[in-house]
């Protein structure tokens, strides 16, 4: 591990223990119609254009499709490198967010930057977005049909980046990208794949639950550590 990722460890209080041999796991990891069923309607192409963005960015603008528009202060489109290796998913918004205008501007935030640093990722090098492009009232969980009509937006986004990774945050962004209802703990430490695409998808811990659970910072940097693993391997 490099000083600087040991620095930054200790900056946010992780205790480091390291798993090894995740890449095995890649290999043989299953395709199953769950993992694959958010899939990319379209393959994007080489480069994709400054027009898709906007076009994409205007139609979120404008977006009316939920409830959740009503109570908006604006929408949340994301951030980050639109070529960025690593895409990272979050599950809707917060009251900071809907402020801002931004993803993971909060603590949670904060804490999530740092756990990106401490990999090498500062968090202009990726790509930074939520489920829901909206902030659910009270910050409640979002519902089914919210979700599923935010989607077609978060593929069209995936599909832009083409990233060689996507890392979910939290067990509400996990579930709901690996369709799937099984805990947490059970999802992270594997490697899924996402979308047509079939880009590897891993899944940690969200930094808000870090913050109330400090002792699950160790057991997320390992999640963080297979990320990076897999993005130094050759592809
Ligand atoms: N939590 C999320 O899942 N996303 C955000 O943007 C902020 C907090």
């Amino acid at each position: 591990m490099s000083e600087r990722a040991e620095r930054y460890l200790a900056e946010i209080g992780i205790t480091v223990y390291k798993r090894r041999g995740f890449a095995e796991q890649l290999a043989e990891a299953p395709r199953t119609a769950a993992e694959t069923a958010s899939a990319v309607a379209e393959p994007p192409p080489a480069v994709p254009s400054a027009d898709a963005w906007e076009r994409l960015a205007a139609e979120v603008r404008a977006c009316t499709l939920c409830a959740l528009h009503k109570t908006r202060t604006q929408t949340v489109f994301g951030v980050g490198r639109r070529d960025a290796e690593l895409l990272v998913i979050g599950e809707a918004p917060g009251a900071d967010e809907d402020r801002q205008g931004e993803p993971f501007v909060g603590r949670a935030g904060q804490l999530l930057n740092a756990m990106l640093r401490a990999i090498g990722l500062p968090r202009s090098d990726v790509y930074i977005a939520n489920i829901l492009k909206c902030r659910p009232p009270g910050n409640r969980d979002p519902q089914p049909d919210e979700a599923s009509l935010c989607t077609p937006y978060l593929s069209r986004q995936v599909a832009l980046v083409n990233p060689r990774a996507i890392l979910a945050v939290g067990r509400i962004a996990a579930q709901w990208l690996l369709q799937t209802d099984a805990p947490i703990g059970r999802l992270r430490g594997r490697v899924f794949r996402y979308g047509e695409s079939g880009t590897p998808l891993l899944v940690t811990y969200h930094p808000a639950y870090l913050l109330r659970s400090p002792l699950q910072k160790a057991t997320a940097w390992t999640d963080l550590c297979m990320v990076k693993e897999l993005l130094q391997k050759r592809a």
